[in-house]
């Protein structure tokens, strides 16, 4: 996943301004008026930016997550925020459908429709999914407090300043969550009970901290203390009183076909329905097995000498996987094993001529920063869009102080093979790549209501592209381990579906993960325990790299004898954080730029993509676990 800290605000004045300025350019230049395709493009630009700062009004959360930081200082209550969202979403809808869609700049096309998903989904979401009621892990808030303390976007006074303001509305919002909630599901209500009990730390302990720390006067320290000691004391008010409500007979943790089904339709934004989804899924799991039974077979002698081959196809598979864990670096090579590599997967893709990279946007290797911590693996972390000198980082964790035993399971998971896999992943060619690319595609629409599927589909795309062109020298291990990697992603997305659009159960998820997946049970448990508090996202992984597959072949049908790899990532690409089926439609419809698509002369805006929305109340700092 992707890790933002950035400037937004900022962003939208110089965007805005920019939007005038040609505006103005354009009808100097042509001495004349806008063409009423012009004119349906810039006040589709103007009304984009009333748009967002409206949504950033609803949203304060949201907005400083991105590094919008006008409403830093402001929690909105839910009940209210429920209402205004609503209503947004009716006028804005309404708003939208004055918009001559089709005349639209291709670009901007993308961006109506993304709008528009958007407001459809907020209605369903309050008007339907109502999760509100049964999910009391959104009412976690800490989130936002901890991001204002962590990210040093301005002077730390200022900082503690809105943490301050912001915790002001604390009692009276857990006062209306109390009157929201009703019949929550018991596994989310645990969740919500754990994680604001840790939680409730930033406030208490870390703001505290922050505040000895400051400039800011003995008298206001002593406010600023008393009210973070208050609203501690609200926060585990709401614990208790969650662990009075909580019932094993509360709502079912699964969702649902129905509601899945929508769900999936708004969150992955696909050409395909969640049932299309799920057997191609299935598919993939029967074409990787025999692929794995085959090379696995092809390495038996090599391994395991004279051993016996077990009878069981799928037990050949799990020895020789064994094996080749068994191949890893030591806990303290960690780090440099994976700075290591991040120059030749570079000098890699450069070789095979994949794709262009950008030699002015380096990629930064670093030690994860201490707020970070906790988890071991990588995650990108880009600078704010005007941040002049603002780095990529590439964060790696480091597995200091972790006992032996923990320490030798998390290494065999990321042995040798799998190690270069989650840097093609998470680096050259996945995230970071894209993330360049994405922010040379000028609209922040894009990046604030990116797709997901699209950006894990990319990633995932990304690890088979490389070793099709030969990464990891054609060695059966490195195919054989990538099998594995991509068979979780395949039974991800099956388990998904199967448990809240059906009813498979623990003994069969486990089952499935263990046997099927070759996943260790650790693995298998905790994938169980994810899929219990959340649904849909795990499926984003395998539909993105689905979509992008199949979008790559009808591009080579269309291209014929004019198809290069190279220009088919690159193009693909360009459009930035888009849902593959609009890329695909611009893709595969031969269309001429149209005068009022500003992709060419915008002033080169840098955004950014982010992970999908419902991961961002439960942050995971690293997209390899995430997985
Ligand atoms: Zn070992
Ligand atoms: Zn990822």
């Amino acid at each position: 996943m992707i890790i933002s800290a950035r400037t937004l605000y900022k962003l939208l004045l110089i965007a805005i301004c920019g939007f005038t300025f040609l505006s103005a350019c354009k009808k100097d230049g042509m001495g004349g008026e806008l063409s009423d395709e012009e004119k349906n493009n810039d006040s589709f630009t103007r009304y984009e930016g009333k748009f967002l700062d409206e949504l950033w009004k609803l949203n304060p959360d949201w907005a400083t997550s991105v590094g919008y930081h006008k409403y830093d200082s402001v929690l909105v209550l839910p009940s209210e925020q429920k209402k205004k969202l609503t209503d947004f979403a009716k006028s804005n809808l309404d708003s939208l459908s004055h918009y001559p869609q089709n005349e639209l700049s291709a670009s901007n096309r993308m961006d109506f429709n993304l709008i528009q998903n958007y407001l459809r989904k907020t209605e369903w979401t309050y008007g339907s999914l109502k999760a509100y009621e049964w999910d009391p892990t959104s009412y976690n808030i800490i989130g936002g407090f901890a991001y204002i303390l962590n990210e040093k976007y301005a002077p730390l006074s200022e900082r503690l300043q809105s943490f301050y303001e912001k915790m002001a509305a604390i009692p009276a919002y857990y006062k209306d969550a109390q009157k929201l909630v009703k019949n929550p599901v018991p596994e989310l209500t645990d969740l919500a009970i754990d994680q604001m009990t840790g939680g409730v730390d930033v406030i208490e302990k870390d703001f505290i901290d922050s505040l000895t720390k400051s400039s800011v006067p003995d008298p206001k320290q002593k406010l600023m203390r008393e009210r973070a000691k208050a609203s501690a004391a609200v926060i585990r008010n709401f614990t208790a009183w969650l662990k009075t409500i909580r019932s094993d007979k509360g709502r079912s943790f699964r969702l649902g076909k129905s509601l899945y089904d929508e769900k999936f339709n708004y969150e992955i934004e696909s050409a395909l329905t969640s049932q299309q989804m799920f057997n191609a899924a299935v598919e993939r799991k029967k074409f990787l097995h025999k692929e794995m039974i085959k090379l696995s077979k092809e390495l038996w002698p090599k391994y395991m000498g004279d051993k016996k081959i077990p009878s069981d196809s799928l037990a050949i598979v799990e020895d020789i996987i064994g094996a080749l864990s068994l191949k890893h670096v030591e806990p303290a090579q960690f780090q440099s094993a994976i700075e290591k590599q991040i120059p030749k997967l570079s000098a890699f893709v450069k070789e095979k001529d994949l794709l262009t990279m950008d030699p002015s946007k380096p990629l930064v290797v670093r030690r994860e920063p201490a707020y970070m911590a906790g988890v071991a693996g990588a995650s990108v972390s880009s600078p704010g869009p005007y941040e002049k000198n603002g780095n990529t980082y590439y964060n790696v964790g480091s597995l200091d102080g972790w006992d032996k035993d923990r320490a030798e399971s998390y290494l065999r998971e990321y042995n040798d093979y799998t190690l270069q896999i989650l840097n093609i992943h998470e680096a050259i060619p996945g995230h970071y790549t894209q993330l360049v690319y994405a922010n040379k595609a000028p609209s922040l629409i894009k990046s604030v209501l990116g797709n997901g599927a699209m950006v894990e589909g990319w990633a995932v795309y990304g690890e088979e592209m490389m070793l099709d062109a030969g990464y990891g020298g054609n060695e059966p291990e490195m195919r054989l381990m990538w099998c594995k990697w991509n068979l979780r992603t395949v039974c991800n997305a099956i388990l998904d579906y199967s448990v809240h659009a059906g009813s498979m159960t623990r003994e069969q998820a486990l089952k499935l993960l263990t046997k099927e997946a070759f996943q260790q049970q650790a693995e298998a448990e905790g994938k169980w325990k994810r899929v219990s508090v959340s649904s849909v996202q795990l499926t984003s992984y395998f539909t993105g790299y689905h979509e992008i597959k199949l979008l790559r072949e009808e591009y080579k049908k269309k291209m014929a004898d004019k198809y290069r790899l190279k220009e088919f990532n690159e193009k693909f690409l360009s459009y930035g954080s888009a849902p593959v089926k609009y890329i695909k439609e611009a893709m595969l419809t031969n269309e001429v730029e149209k005068p009022g698509d500003k992709k060419a002369d915008q002033p080169e805006e840098k955004n950014e993509k982010k992970a999908p929305k419902a991961e961002e109340k439960k942050p995971a700092k690293t997209d390899s676990g995430a997985q």
